[in-house]
Formats: structure tokens, sequence, C-alpha cells
């Protein structure tokens, strides 16, 4: 079974057509016309207004709830909130949190989830898995499919460049996720989908095919960002799983979260992760290098912040973070000289 999102919308000013958008998804459903826009605390100020009175009208009834953690207890209550008062529609806006926390609340409450991202850095603006604290790992858990996603590029153009730089490292980990995958198949029989797979690589090989226009943040090198990050949760959708978009370089990004207080964005983590895994798959790890300096994106430890020591910390507990998820980093994970040479051969410590 496939969950689909039932309309995309990417283009410059389409946040002030919200209205007529959301009510072209919806009325074949004929449902209340309840929304409920869960908000992280930073979305600037005149965003959410954009929204709103482009929905109110259009004959929607909006409340606002604005979330600071994505934690479980936060998505669960807002998940209340969602059921008791008859909303039909969670909206998500801003980056990754408060996408998260709709989602997720969404799937439990049984509403329609929207999606409606300020920043392109990460794919978990498409896709329907949340990532949340409070539960044991640091890794997604199934949530709802967007019915729509509404991606206004004039908004992710004046978000800061670093977020959307960390959507490009985002990506580009497809390129060692999907060879995960094909080894978890050949190794362990796991079920692998070659649409799914193919169209997560395209989105790398997209971005990678673009550089130039995405380092200097050209209305085209946003689209083409965009529309990879939109492909690769859509091919979450296909698959059903994470699988096609998070491999090995994912794994170290989960571990180093879980070591430092103030960890980097999840994209320049998957970025450096990528970095050190393409070596492990033999891959031309240099070229993933290359690309990742030339939009400016970190290739070193220092660039982010982190220790070598962490780097290598994480390193030898990345295949402990989920042990069902069979990567090139074997099953006992790598021995922590293995790791320090890996992150120094690689030059990211
Ligand atoms: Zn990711």
């Amino acid at each position: 079974m496939i969950d689909l999102p039932r309309k995309i919308v990417v283009g410059k000013g389409v946040l002030g057509n919200a209205g007529s958008y959301l009510d072209s998804v919806l009325e074949p459903l004929g449902e209340s016309r309840r929304v409920l826009v869960v908000s992280g605390p930073r979305v600037s100020a005149k965003i959410y207004p954009t929204l709103k009175g482009s929905l109110v009208e259009a004959g929607f009834e909006v409340d606002l709830e604005t979330v600071e953690t994505p934690s479980i207890d936060v998505a669960s209550r807002v998940a209340e909130l969602a059921r008791r008062r008859d909303y039909s529609v969670v909206v998500g806006l801003g980056g990754g949190k408060a996408i998260d926390v709709a989602k997720y609340a969404a799937r439990e409450a049984g509403k329609a989830f929207v999606s409606v991202p300020t920043v392109a850095s990460h794919d978990g603006i498409t896709s329907p898995f949340a990532s949340l604290r409070g539960f044991e790992k640091p890794t997604s858990q199934p949530a709802k499919a967007p019915i729509l996603i509404l991606i206004d590029t004039s908004v992710i153009a004046g978000a800061p460049r670093r977020y959307n730089i960390a959507g490009f490292g985002d990506v580009v980990g497809k390129f060692t996720a999907v060879l995960d995958w094909k080894l978890a198949h050949r190794l362990r029989g796991e079920y692998y989908g070659s649409y799914a797979a193919s169209l997560a690589l395209m989105s790398a090989k997209h971005v990678a095919q673009h550089v130039d226009e995405i380092a200097s943040m050209t209305e085209e090198g946003l689209r083409v960002l965009l529309e990879a990050l939109v492909s690769s949760g859509v091919a979450m959708c296909i698959a059903g799983s994470t699988r096609p978009a998070s491999g090995s370089e994912h794994l170290f990004a989960h571990a180093v979260t879980l070591l430092v207080k103030q960890p980097p964005l999840h994209g320049e983590l998957v970025g450096l992760g990528t970095i050190m895994m393409s070596y492990l798959h033999r891959l031309n790890w240099k070229k993933i290098r290359r690309i990742l300096r030339r939009v400016g994106a970190p290739v070193t430890a220092y660039d982010v912040g982190l220790d070598a020591d962490i780097v290598v910390e994480a390193l030898v507990n990345a295949a402990r973070i989920r042990p069902e998820r069979y990567t090139i980093l074997g099953e006992r994970g790598l021995t922590p000289e293995a790791a320090r040479r890996l992150a120094k051969t690689t030059g990211v410590i």
C-alpha cells in the first residue's frame, strides 16, 4: 500500500493561495473546515498571517499551536487537541520540528496532514516519517504522508543559508543510503524496492549536477534542491520505510546527536557521514567531498565544531543505533582504530 501526497505545489508566493490549494485536496473528502496549524517558535512573523489570511478567505477556521520541542509528549498533546476539537487537517508550518510534530499528531488523531516547510534543511518536509525525542532511539517513527505539500520558494529563499545548504547534505546522503539498502538485500535478504531506490538515487544525482546553481542559491538552484527533497520523501512513501533515504551516513548522524548537547544540523552531519561511508562503499568519496565543499557545506569535524574524539566515538557506536538496519558498518560496527583511520583518511578529522 502506497500513500502519496495528493498535491505538491512549489513556487513563488504560493502561500498566499494556501486556502484554494487546501480546498482542492479536501473537497472530495467532504471534511470539516477546521484547521490546526502547528508552528515552531521562530517562524517569521509574516509567514503565519499570510497562511492564515488565505485559509480564512477560503472559509476555513484556523487555530495556531506553537511548539518548542519535537518530543513524543508534545506530539501526543497536539494529537489530543486535534481529536478533541474536531480539526480535519493538521498543518506543519516551519522547519523540521513543527513538521515532525504535526505529521505524527495527524497520524495519531487520524487527521489529514499538510506540510508547509519554511526551510529546505532535510527531506522530512515531505516524508511520512517523524523524528521525535522521547523514544529510546533517535530514529524516525511512522507518521502521516502529507495530503498537500506547499513550498513557497520566496519563503525558502529568505531562510538562513546554512539550513538550505544542510538540505543539500541530506540529499547527497542518498548515494550511500541506497547502497546500504542494496547490501542489506544481498546479505540479509531484506526487501529491496528498486523503483524507490532509483528515485532516491536520482535526487542525489540531480543535486550533484546542479552544484553551482545551488551554491549561489538562485531560483533554479533552490528549485532543484526542493525537487530533490520532495522526491526523496516520495521514495520513502513508496518504500514504506526510510530505507531509500537513510543508511550508514544517517546512523553516524544519529550517533553524533546522542553524544553532544547542541549537535550540528541533521543535514550537515549526514554530509560528513556520506563522505566517510562512501569511502567504505568504495564510491568516489573525494567527489562527494568536493561537491559538499563547493556549496559551502561542512566537510570536516572542525567546520561544525565537533571534537575528533566525538566523530570516532559516533562511528564506533553507529552500527548499534539501529541493529535491524544492516549497512556497510556490519553488525558489530567499526573498531576505534578503524573508525579513527576512516575519519583521518577522508579528512573529516
Ligand atoms: Zn535525513
